[in-house]
C-alpha cells in the first residue's frame, strides 16, 4: 500500500500513527468493525424522579423541632422551548441561544455547553457526535484523547485547530452541544432539538466540505442507518455541502489497523476541497 504514497504522504501516515507495512485493507464488505458502534457505550436514561407532594401544613402548639429527615428530591427543571428563529441567527445570537438552551433534558445534567471551535469561514468542517466528559468540562470539543488524534490526522493533511487561515484552521462541532449522561447515545428527541443550531453553524461557516466522523454523526446528519462502512469512499451532501464520512477518532484508538482507511477518508476529502470530487 506505501508503494503509491510518496515520501510526504508516508511522513502524513506517521504522523497519524499508521503504520506503513501493514497489509492491503480487505474488502469494505467484509469489515465487521463497520457496523461496530461508536465507544459510546449504551446507558439507559437517566429516569427523572417523580415530583415529591409536599407534606402538609402541620399546626404546632409545641416550639418545633428540626427535623433530621432529608428534603424530599426536588421536582426536575421543567424543559423550555428551543430559541425561536435560530434559523436567521448571527454567531453571538447563536451562541447565546446554545448556551442558553434548556429545550432537552440534557440540560440539567451539563456542566457547560459545548458550541464549537475554530474559523468561522472554514472550509474545512469536522462534525462529531457529542460532547464526553472532557469537553462538558471544558466547553470545547475534541479535547479528550480523542481529540489528540483528530489533531494529528488534521495535521496529517495540513490542517489545525489552531488560528491560521480559513483554509488551514478548520471548525469542529458537535450534532449535540450537550453531553449524554455517562456519555450514553444521544436519543432521537435530543438530536431533533439541537440539529437547527448545528444546521445554522454549518450555514454560517458555509464550509467546502464537512468531514464527519463516526456512525452516529455520519447517521445523524445523513439521515440514514446505513453503516459507515458502506458510506465510506463516496461524496454525500448536508444542506448542499459536500460531506466525506469517516470512523470516529475514539473508534480509531480502539481500532488503529482501521487508521489507513481513515487515511483514504481524508485523501477524498482533500480531493472534494481541490474539486476533482463531487457528490453522487
Ligand atoms: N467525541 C465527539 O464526537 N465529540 C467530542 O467533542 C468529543 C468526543
Amino acid at each position: 500500500m506505501s508503494a503509491r504514497w510518496s515520501e510526504r504522504q508516508q511522513a502524513m501516515l506517521r504522523e497519524m500513527g499508521v503504520t506503513l507495512w501493514l497489509p492491503p485493507a480487505p474488502a469494505e464488505a467484509a469489515l465487521p468493525e463497520a457496523a461496530t458502534p461508536e465507544p459510546v457505550p449504551a446507558e439507559a436514561p437517566v429516569p427523572s424522579p417523580a415530583p415529591a407532594p409536599a407534606p402538609p401544613p402541620v399546626l404546632m402548639s409545641r416550639p418545633a423541632v428540626v427535623s433530621a429527615a432529608p428534603n424530599p428530591p426536588s421536582a426536575p427543571r421543567p424543559l423550555a422551548a428551543r430559541p425561536s428563529g435560530v434559523a436567521a441567527m448571527d454567531w453571538p445570537a447563536l451562541r447565546e441561544a446554545v448556551a442558553g438552551c434548556e429545550a432537552c433534558g440534557l440540560c440539567r445534567s451539563r456542566r457547560n455547553t459545548v458550541f464549537g471551535v475554530g474559523h468561522q469561514q472554514a472550509q474545512w468542517m469536522i462534525i462529531g457526535e457529542a460532547p464526553g466528559e472532557q469537553e462538558d468540562r471544558q466547553g470545547e470539543p475534541f479535547v479528550g484523547k480523542a481529540g489528540q488524534l483528530l489533531d494529528n490526522m488534521l495535521r496529517a493533511v495540513g490542517l489545525t485547530r489552531a488560528e491560521a487561515g480559513p483554509e488551514q484552521q478548520v471548525y469542529i462541532a458537535n450534532v449535540l452541544k450537550c453531553r449524554p449522561p455517562l456519555n450514553r447515545n444521544p436519543e432521537p428527541q435530543e438530536v431533533a432539538q439541537c440539529e437547527p443550531f448545528l444546521k445554522r453553524q454549518v450555514e454560517l461557516v458555509a464550509p467546502k466540505l464537512i468531514l464527519a466522523m463516526g456512525r452516529f454523526a455520519v447517521q445523524s446528519i445523513l439521515q440514514t442507518g446505513e453503516p459507515i462502512g458502506r458510506l465510506r469512499g463516496r461524496v454525500h451532501a448536508y444542506h448542499g455541502v459536500p460531506v466525506v464520512v469517516t470512523y470516529h477518532p475514539a473508534y480509531l484508538l480502539r481500532n488503529p489497523a482501521d487508521k489507513a482507511r481513515s487515511w483514504d477518508d481524508l485523501c477524498l476529502a482533500r480531493e472534494v476541497l481541490r474539486g476533482g470530487a463531487t457528490p453522487a
